[in-house]
């Protein structure tokens, strides 16, 4: 149910992206005034404006009435404006709440079955798991949240699934007061937007808000290897039900037997190592971190036929585009797109799931962690680096002694085209950057795009 406060006054909304719209619709629809506006004046967000107007919302592109902001009942910010930008800065100054899209969302969806998905890295991967795994049990489900589609655009909808996979960063669950899943899944923690909060204990203080409203009827799926997660999790009311490699005591684990392994459930088999179409034991982290949610989600997934649905489902999933994507294989070398390693932890699981020798692209945004903890699995499988864009002088000097590195500048296609030069028959060009992309391209997707094309292109 929407509040009655917020129907009191007028509810701003700040972006007019894809989930600023739903959310203004969505209000809208629900019997809110609203106001949204976007700083920016591009073509996107003036079509955000137009789309809104014609809907009978007031809508503005290229500024913010900040007086208008500070009146109101409400403000609903966008996943990708800054907690400093001025319209969110003026809201907090004259006490409006400010609450995200994805709060909007779960007020007008009220009573529906979901399973959030959090943490450092695996978030997308897992969450799009889970929604084909429920989909294998013959689940109607909406895969929703930072994977893509707003949760207000599955709110809009006439038919409603009945479960959603809800896929929540940091900064989603941060002003999320409702959250409360029937099923929340935290993959692991690790340092990560040092650009955006000043301390690695400011943005866990964010993860750990996936717990903010526990209570008995919970369920927990955690990594049990990962103490960080553990410690997090202790004490938090509801049942907490772990999966892990290392850990001897997780109920769904992975058991190494002869050259494959196997994932197990309480002792029995799920799948074994080499039916899973996933590069990297990170991936079987994420295999079995859905399995267990979608296993902890109903009691009818436990059944034998149910159990046998969730196994097809991991034999036939797909690596979203932009994770360990395999582009293709040219002149005996094999090209993978990670474009999605924006992180120091994302890269280093990608570099231990190279088997051949590797030629890594790493570079762009810097983001603040040190390139070092990079070292052992680079001595271990890298032949070179090449580092480019923006961090490239921090990367040279980080990396210095440890393997070798050349020193590349922005021009992405001349960075493609060394790689080319320098790869072996039997090597692997990846590229798993660890930076963000904005200083060479809009967005992950873009600089992926590219590489992709560029890999192709003998
Ligand atoms: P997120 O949505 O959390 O960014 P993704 O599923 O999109 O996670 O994966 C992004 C990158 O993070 C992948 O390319 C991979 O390198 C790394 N990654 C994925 N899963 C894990 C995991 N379970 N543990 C550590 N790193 C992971």
């Amino acid at each position: 149910m929407i509040p009655a406060e917020w129907k009191s006054g007028e509810a701003a909304v700040i972006g007019l992206g894809r989930s600023g719209v739903n959310a203004a619709l969505l209000l809208a629809r629900d019997g809110v005034r609203v106001y949204a506006s976007d700083g920016g004046g591009d073509a996107a967000a003036e079509a955000g404006a137009t789309r809104l107007r014609e809907a009978g919302i007031d809508a503005g592109a290229g500024a913010h009435d900040l007086e208008r902001i500070a009146r109101a009942a409400v403000v609903i910010a966008s996943p990708g404006v800054p907690p400093d930008a001025p319209p969110l800065a003026a809201a907090r100054a004259a006490h409006v709440p400010v609450v995200s899209e994805i709060e909007v969302a779960l007020r007008a969806l009220d009573g529906i079955r979901y399973i959030a998905i959090t943490g450092t890295n695996g978030k997308t991967t897992t969450t799009a798991l889970i929604g084909h795994l429920l989909r294998s049990v013959g689940k109607r489900v909406a895969d929703a949240g930072n994977i893509g589609t707003p949760l207000t655009e599955i709110a809009l909808r006439e038919d409603r699934p009945e479960w959603i996979a809800l896929e929540l960063s940091s900064f989603q669950l941060h002003d999320t007061p409702s959250v409360d899943p029937a099923v929340g899944v935290l993959t692991n923690l690790a340092p990560d937007h040092l650009d955006r909060y000043a301390t690695a204990e400011e943005y866990y203080g964010d993860k750990a808000l996936l717990f903010r409203n526990a209570n008995e009827q919970s369920t927990w799926v955690l990594n049990a290897d990962d103490a960080g997660v553990m410690t997090m999790a202790a004490g938090v009311a509801g049942a907490h039900r772990g999966f892990g490699i290392a850990s001897a005591i997780a109920e769904m684990r992975f058991v190494q037997e002869g050259s494959g392994g196997e994932i197990r459930w309480n002792g029995a088999k799920v799948l074994a190592r080499e039916e899973l179409p996933l590069l990297g034991d990170h991936n079987v982290m994420n295999a079995m971190a859905a399995s267990l949610a979608v296993i902890s989600a109903d009691p009818a997934h436990t059944t034998r036929n149910a159990l046998a649905r969730i196994a097809d489902g991991l034999r036939s999933f797909r690596a979203p585009p932009h994770r360990l994507e395999m582009v293709g294989e040219r002149g005996g070398v094999l090209w993978i797109n990670d474009s999605k390693a924006t992180n120091i932890s994302s890269t280093q699981v990608a570099i231990d799931g190279m088997t051949r020798p590797t030629v890594l692209l790493l570079g762009g945004r810097h983001k603040g962690e040190p390139y070092t903890a990079l070292a052992r699995g680079l001595e271990r499988h890298v032949r070179v680096v090449l580092a480019y864009g923006e961090s490239a002088s921090i990367i040279e000097k980080d990396l210095d002694g440890i393997v070798p590195v050349e020193r590349l500048g922005r021009d992405f296609a001349e960075v493609v085209a060394r790689a080319r030069a320098l790869a072996k028959p039997g090597d692997v060009v990846l590229l798993s950057p660890a930076c963000s992309s904005y200083d060479m391209f809009r967005n992950y997707e873009e600089r992926g795009a590219a590489f992709r094309r560029l890999a192709g292109a003998a």
